[in-house]
């Protein structure tokens, strides 16, 4: 049973709501996708339970992200476990998550800071002015 909007969530029914519908639906379109395996290459990659991913083909099971293999935390902290370089991939992490937390809310924070530098460049024309004049 699938719908137009649902898809794979229509089995849900009318229950639970349309918000939280559409993120299982974002979701478990990750999840369905084929993941190669990192140990013998092949798409044949099915998440057993959550964060337990096992290979169709070889047989491999190997930890991962609760609902995807390998999210991009748990690369970085990989990459940092391998190189035993932990401080400088530490502040790449906390980039990358505020990126991700707060990209859309570093605009206006930016808008602001301008608005306000703007605000005094008036100010400080308006007494600029006010000195020329007296
Ligand atoms: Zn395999």
């Amino acid at each position: 049973m699938s719908t137009k909007k649902l898809k794979s969530t229509a089995r849900f029914g009318a229950r639970y709501g349309t918000k939280i519908k559409t993120r299982v639906l974002e979701i478990e379109k990750k999840q369905k996708q084929p993941f190669n395996c990192p140990k013998c290459g092949f798409p044949k990659v099915k998440r057993k339970s959550r964060g337990i991913f096992r290979c169709r083909k070889c047989g491999a099971v190997f930890a991962g992200g609760a609902y995807v293999p390998e999210t991009l935390t748990g690369s970085i902290i990989k990459k940092m476990v391998s190189q035993k370089t932990f401080v400088p991939a530490l502040k790449e992490l906390i980039e990358a998550t505020e990126k991700t937390k707060h990209g859309l809310e570093e605009i206006p924070a930016k808008a602001r800071q301008e608005k306000t530098a703007e605000k005094r460049q008036k100010h400080d024309s308006g007494s600029k002015g006010k000195e020329s004049v007296v």
